[in-house]
Parts: structure tokens; sequence; C-alpha cells
């Protein structure tokens, strides 16, 4: 079994449209893929009847805890109505968001149309990697990565930060849509967040924790999923696949899942 949980397409900030994703999926060998985009479920309606790889719909849905926290949502209902409502409210903020950063570049001399960001974005979900892209193409930046670092990270002088949801609301939306909840690349939580957190994982309702991720070494895989045995959760594994935004990224990389997430995988349907 060769599963990637966790997989970005062009209806967020992914380079790759789902029927693509499907594609490259296939070509890697892997037996299930789910799509994953931040905010946004609704490209799986484009590859709802694919045949010869379990297809699961997804999102990945931006909350806060102390710091910024993504739960991935696995098997949702990806048409359940409060869960597109919440996506809509969010791609509204999120231009909103866009438009706020264009200010911010234009005060360093930065002049970028709105018009610009939303041909760089092809879905609803307008993210900082699309304001990267076309930092690129106007010659602001000579790599996504220069772009954050000079103009969009957290830290850096046009960033601008998101509303978010909590964490306990991101989770109950993802169960009211018949959804498992699902803590995504907890390595990249900031400071004391993920220790505060994980007491409260089971009581919030979620069903696991994506153990193995690229960002993840293999001591931290290890500890997530002992962790998520103590405390009666399942596990998960997947690459984050972008395509250009993370070029060093391969679909299917995360492969270092064993059979602790052949149960899960079982859970889901996807065996
Ligand atoms: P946003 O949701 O608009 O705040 O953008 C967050 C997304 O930007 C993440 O999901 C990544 O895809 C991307 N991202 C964040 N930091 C970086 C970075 N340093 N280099 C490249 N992409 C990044
Ligand atoms: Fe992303
Ligand atoms: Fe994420
Ligand atoms: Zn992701």
């Amino acid at each position: 079994m060769k599963p990637d949980l966790h997989v970005h397409t062009t209806f967020s900030d992914g380079s790759y449209t789902p029927a693509e994703i499907v594609q490259a999926a296939k070509q890697a060998g892997l037996s299930a893929v789910a799509i994953t985009d931040h905010d946004e479920c609704r490209g799986y309606g484009e590859i709802m009847d694919v045949q010869d790889i379990k297809v699961c719909p997804g999102i990945e849905l931006a909350a806060k805890y102390n710091c910024e926290v993504h739960v991935l949502g696995l098997n949702i209902d990806w048409r359940n109505q409060k869960l597109i409502r919440h996506i809509e409210n969010a791609a509204q903020q999120r231009r909103a968001r866009a438009k706020s950063m264009l200010k911010k570049l234009q005060a360093v001399n930065i002049d970028i149309d709105m018009e610009h960001v939303t041909d760089a974005c092809e879905g609803d979900v307008i993210g900082r990697p699309h304001l990267a892209k076309v930092l690129v193409e106007k010659g602001h930046a000579s790599s996504y990565k220069e772009a954050f670092l000079r103009y969009l990270a957290k830290d850096s002088c046009c960033y601008v930060p998101l509303e978010k949801i909590n964490v306990r609301e991101a989770a109950a939306l993802i169960l009211q849509a018949g959804g498992k909840p699902v803590l995504a690349h907890p390595g990249l939580l900031r400071g004391s967040a993920f220790e505060k957190l994980i007491p409260q994982l089971k009581d919030m309702g979620f069903w696991g924790i994506e153990a193995y991720h690229p960002v993840h070494s293999n001591g931290q895989c290890r500890e997530y999923e002992s962790i998520a045995k103590t405390h009666d959760l399942f596990v998960t594994a997947g690459s984050d696949f972008h395509g250009a935004a993370k070029p060093k990224v391969a679909i299917g990389q995360e492969q270092r899942g064993g059979r602790y997430l052949e149960e899960s995988l079982g859970e889901l349907g996807l065996v």
C-alpha cells in the first residue's frame, strides 16, 4: 500500500489540477491519494468518478491555537453546506487580506494589481504562494523562497495575518461534515502549542495525527506515532505536495509509515 494523504491542487496553492494529481499519483504507483486543499474541498468534484486509485475527499483548514494550526479533514462530505459556507467566507477574507498585502508592497515601491494575483490563482483560495508567483514573474524575487523571505513570511515587511477559526471549531466543522479531523504536520507548530494541544485532541474530536510528513525527522515520526498510540489516535502520512510552490517535494514521497498506518487506511476505507 502506498498512500499520500495530503496533497494540494489548483483549487488552493498547488500547481496541478485534480485530474493531473490523479495522473501523477498513478504514475508514482500510489494506492490512494487524499485531496486536501487549504480551506477548499470542491476539487474532489472533478475526480470523484476516477478508477484504479482510491481518492479521498479532504480539506486542510487553517485554524489557530496559540499559533497557526492546520487541521486536515479526511473522508469529508465535500458538499456539506456548513463547510461550504465556511469556505466561501474564508475565501472572501483571503481576498481582503491579499489586497492589504498589495498595499504594503506598494509602500515598498512594488506595484501589483489585484488582477495579477487573481490571474495567478486558478481557484478561489488566494494565498501567499500566489503573491509569490507574481513577485517572481515581475522580477522582484528570484524564487518563491526569496519572495517569502523578503516580503511574505510572518516576520517580513508585507505580511498580513489571516483571520482564523480556532482548532476546536475546525475539528467540529470537519466532524459535522462526516469527516475525520487530523492534526497536520505537528512538527511545524510553534512554541508550546503541540504540548498543550495533545492532551486536548481527543476531547476536541480529533481522529488522528499526521505523524509522517517530509519536514519530520525519523525521530519526530516515531515520537508522534507513539504519542498518537498513547492518546488513542490514528496516524496518517502525507507529502503535502504542492508542485511549483514546493519544488523539492514529490507526490507520494512520504512513505515512512508502517503497520500502524495500515490500520488507519483500513479505518478510512482506503485499502
Ligand atoms: P497563506 O495560507 O496564504 O498564509 O499561505 C500559506 C502557504 O504558503 C503554505 O501553505 C505554504 O504553501 C506556503 N508557504 C509558507 N511559507 C513558505 C515559504 N517560506 N516558502 C514557500 N512557501 C511557503
Ligand atoms: Fe500551501
Ligand atoms: Fe499545512
Ligand atoms: Zn498542506
